[in-house]
C-alpha cells in the first residue's frame, strides 16, 4: 500500500505570481497563472510518486473559487478536489485516511511585511489568533491537519511563507520559489526551475515522512478574529457561540479544531457579505 497524500494548492505563492490581477479569474493574466499553478501541482504529484510509486495523491484546489487548476492538464495519477463550499475548505479530503499533507503555492499571513500577496483567508481579516497566537492560513491549516494526526511535510511559497511554517515545524521541508520584496513584488525563480525544486523537495519530504510529528493544539480551541470592518462583526455575532470582544474583534471557543475552522469560514463569509 502506498502513502496517501493530500496536496493543497494555493496560487499566491506560485513562482512568477506577484499581483492581485494575476490571481483573480475576472482579471487579465489569470489564465497564465492558473497554468503556472497547475504546473506546480504536477511537480508535487511527480515528486510524491518518485518517492513512492504506489502513492495515492489527492490534489485540493484551494484558491479563490477553488476552480483554478485545469483538470485536463493535471497529472492523471492524481485525483482533484475542486469547487466550493466544502467543510474542510483548503484541506478537503483530509478525512479519508490521508497520512501526510503538503501545502504548495501558500503565502504569508495578513500583515506580514515583505510577503507576496500576504493575507489570512480574505482581505476582510486583519488577524486570527488561536490560543493567543497569530496564525495565517499556513498555521491554521497545519493545526487542522494536526488535529487529524496528519503532519504537514512540505510548504512551498515565498521566503516569508516558508519561514512562517518553519516556526511551527522546524524540521519540515520548505521550498521557497521567490523572495518577497513587498506585498506585490518579488524576486522569483523561473517557473520551470521552481517546479524542479518542488519535485525534488516533495520526494525528499515523502521519503522521510515519519520524521515529522503532527502539530496540534489543546482542545477546546480558543479563537479570536480581528476583522477589517466592525460591520462584519455585527453579522458574525449572529452565529451561536460567537461574541464580540471589541469593535471589530470576535471571540469563540470550539470543541474541536474542525469546528473552529468551520466557524472561521463562516465569519469570513459574513465579513465579505456586501451591505
Ligand atoms: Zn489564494
Amino acid at each position: 500500500m502506498g502513502i496517501k497524500a493530500l496536496v493543497s494548492v494555493d496560487m499566491e505563492g506560485i513562482a512568477g505570481v506577484v499581483h492581485p490581477a494575476e490571481i483573480n479569474p475576472e482579471r487579465y493574466e489569470y489564465d497564465r497563472c492558473r497554468r503556472l499553478m497547475t504546473g506546480a501541482a504536477n511537480a508535487a504529484v511527480e515528486g510524491i510518486i518518485d518517492a513512492d510509486p504506489a502513492a495515492e495523491v489527492l490534489v485540493a484546489d484551494s484558491h479563490g473559487p477553488y476552480r483554478n487548476i485545469l483538470p485536463e492538464d493535471l497529472d492523471r495519477r492524481a485525483r482533484l478536489v475542486r469547487g466550493k463550499p466544502r467543510q474542510l475548505g483548503m484541506l478537503a479530503g483530509l478525512q479519508g485516511g490521508v497520512e501526510v499533507a503538503l501545502f504548495v503555492g501558500y503565502h504569508g499571513r495578513a500583515g506580514a511585511g515583505g510577503a507576496v500577496l500576504a493575507h489570512t483567508i480574505s482581505d476582510a481579516v486583519l488577524d486570527i489568533r488561536i490560543h493567543g497566537r497569530s496564525h495565517g492560513e499556513i498555521g491554521i491549516n497545519t493545526l487542522l491537519a494536526g488535529s487529524y494526526g496528519v503532519p504537514v511535510v512540505l510548504v512551498s511559497g515565498d521566503d516569508a511563507a516558508c519561514e512562517e511554517f518553519a516556526d511551527l515545524a522546524p524540521g519540515a521541508v520548505t521550498v521557497p520559489v521567490k523572495r518577497g520584496l513587498g506585498q506585490h513584488a518579488a524576486d522569483t525563480l523561473h517557473p520551470e526551475e521552481a517546479r524542479d525544486r518542488l519535485r525534488e523537495g516533495t520526494a525528499r519530504a515523502i521519503r522521510r515522512r515519519t520524521g515529522e510529528p503532527p502539530v496540534s493544539v489543546p482542545q477546546p480551541v480558543e479563537v479570536e478574529v480581528d476583522l477589517h470592518q466592525p460591520r462584519g462583526a455585527d453579522l458574525a455575532v449572529l452565529i451561536p457561540g460567537v461574541s464580540r470582544k471589541g469593535g471589530r474583534t470576535l471571540t469563540f471557543t470550539a470543541q474541536t479544531m474542525t469546528a473552529a475552522y468551520e466557524v472561521i469560514q463562516l465569519i469570513v463569509l459574513l465579513a465579505q457579505t456586501p451591505s
